[in-house]
This record gives C-alpha cells, structure tokens and sequence, in this order.
C-alpha cells in the first residue's frame, strides 16, 4: 500500500506556559491518503489550530511522528522544512493573509519567486491560476478593492500557483457570507476531484459535508472519525 500524505501518529504538544504547561494535543493519531479530503472539526481549544500547525510544518511535536510525504518533520532543519512547505503545502486562511501592497497578480506570483522561477514564467503561471477562479478582470487591483470572497479566491489562486499535492485550509470560509462560501468550498472540491489533497478546519457542519471524512477532536483528543 502507498505510504500516507499525512500521518500523525500519538502526537503530543505541550505548551510552557510559566508555571502551567498547557497539553494542546494528547495522543493525535490518523492519516491521511493521497487525494483525499478531510474536515476537522471541534470546539474552540480542542487543537484543531495546533494540528494544523503540524500538518504545515510551521510547528514540531513534543512527542509522537508526524510525517508528512513519508519525510519525519521532527528530523528535518528549518530549511528542509520550508522547502517541503513550499514545494509541497499550500495554505488558505480564514484572513486571507494577502499583502496590501500588491496587486492581484504580485500576490498570486509571489510563491513562485520563493522557488527562482524567471518572471515571464511566474506571470504566465499566476494568470492561469487567477483565470481558474474566476479573477482574470481583477489582476491589477489590490486586495482592499476586492470583496471578502475574491480576497479569499485570490487566497486560494495563490495557494495553488505552485501546484502543491496538499492544501490546509483553516476555516476558508469563516468570514463570508453564504454565496461566497459556497464559492470557496465549490473552488476546493473542485482541485479535490484533480487529486489534491485537503485539509480543513470548520465549524460549519454544512462545509465539513464536502469532506471524504471527518476527524473530530476534544480536548486535544481525536474522539471520533465519521467517514461520509
Ligand atoms: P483550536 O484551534 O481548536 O481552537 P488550539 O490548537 O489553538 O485549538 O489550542 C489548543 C490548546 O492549546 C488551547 O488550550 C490553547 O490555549 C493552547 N495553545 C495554543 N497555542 C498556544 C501557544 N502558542 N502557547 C500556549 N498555549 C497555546
């Protein structure tokens, strides 16, 4: 059987807090096949955002295996790191996390510079990517003229610019309305049938429902996996 996209196995994460230690995971364990699309749901405090911190290589456990392409992250430096999360990972946050500065297509084009694709090559790329979700009129704008759903669908032109195998999606749709959700989810279930494989954090049941599965966490515990 292939290897897992995603494995964490018995992970824990403890937070010094002074005195306090704070257990965010205690004992994380699932993985994920490629081309698959799983939710992770739970209330706030469960570990949902430390998970994914795991996930994106932005973060190491205290204890456990988290690997991610077969690679061990806690056995890689911080420059193997962020090359697997350049070449491997594309990230869309409920924030957007856009630079103000840069317009539509700068924004789209900058993961690109991060790997010395020439700027013909990197424009022609972003273009492409703008066009799928639908953004081709709105290259040369900046993002506060934008609304909250095209920010988030430039999010996610720039998050697959790179043609990444895995996208972490934290709570993509948490700030729109229901329209633009719909939008949103409708983009990521659309790279899913390509073959992507997506990772998500929601509280919406109703975007969870796109998921192949969904992993449900408490108290930095996985307590069940529903798969759908
Ligand atoms: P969720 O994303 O489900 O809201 P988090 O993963 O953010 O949960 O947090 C899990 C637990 O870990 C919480 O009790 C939170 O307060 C704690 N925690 C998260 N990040 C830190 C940090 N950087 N320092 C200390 N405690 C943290």
């Amino acid at each position: 059987m292939a290897e897992s996209v995603i494995l964490m196995e018995n992970v824990k994460k403890i937070y010094n807090m002074g005195e306090e230690e704070v257990q965010a995971l205690r004992g994380v364990s699932f993985s994920v096949e490629q081309g698959e699309f799983v939710s992770i749901m739970g209330p706030s405090g469960s570990g949902k955002s430390t998970c994914m911190n795991m996930i994106g290589c932005l973060d190491r456990p205290t204890s456990g295996i988290v690997k991610i392409c077969g690679k061990e992250t806690a056995k890689m430096s911080e420059k193997e790191l962020a090359f697997l999360r350049n070449r491997t990972i594309g990230f869309v946050f409920q924030q957007y996390h856009l630079l103000p500065s840069m317009t539509v297509l700068e924004n789209t084009m900058l993961p690109l510079r991060y790997q010395g694709i020439p700027f013909q090559k990197r424009k022609k790329l972003a273009l492409q990517s703008l066009e799928k979700v639908g953004l081709s009129e709105r290259i040369n704008h900046f993002p506060s003229e934008l609304s909250g759903g095209q920010k988030q669908r430039v999010a996610i032109a720039r998050a697959t610019v790179t043609k990444p195998s895995i996208i972490l999606a934290d709570e993509p749709t948490g700030n729109l309305d229901s329209r633009n959700g719909r939008e949103v989810m409708d983009l990521l279930a659309e790279l899913h049938r390509e073959g992507t494989t997506i990772i998500m954090v929601t509280h919406s049941q109703h975007d969870a429902n796109y998921a192949d599965r969904i992993v449900n966490l408490f108290d930095g515990e996985v307590v069940s996996q529903v798969e759908m």
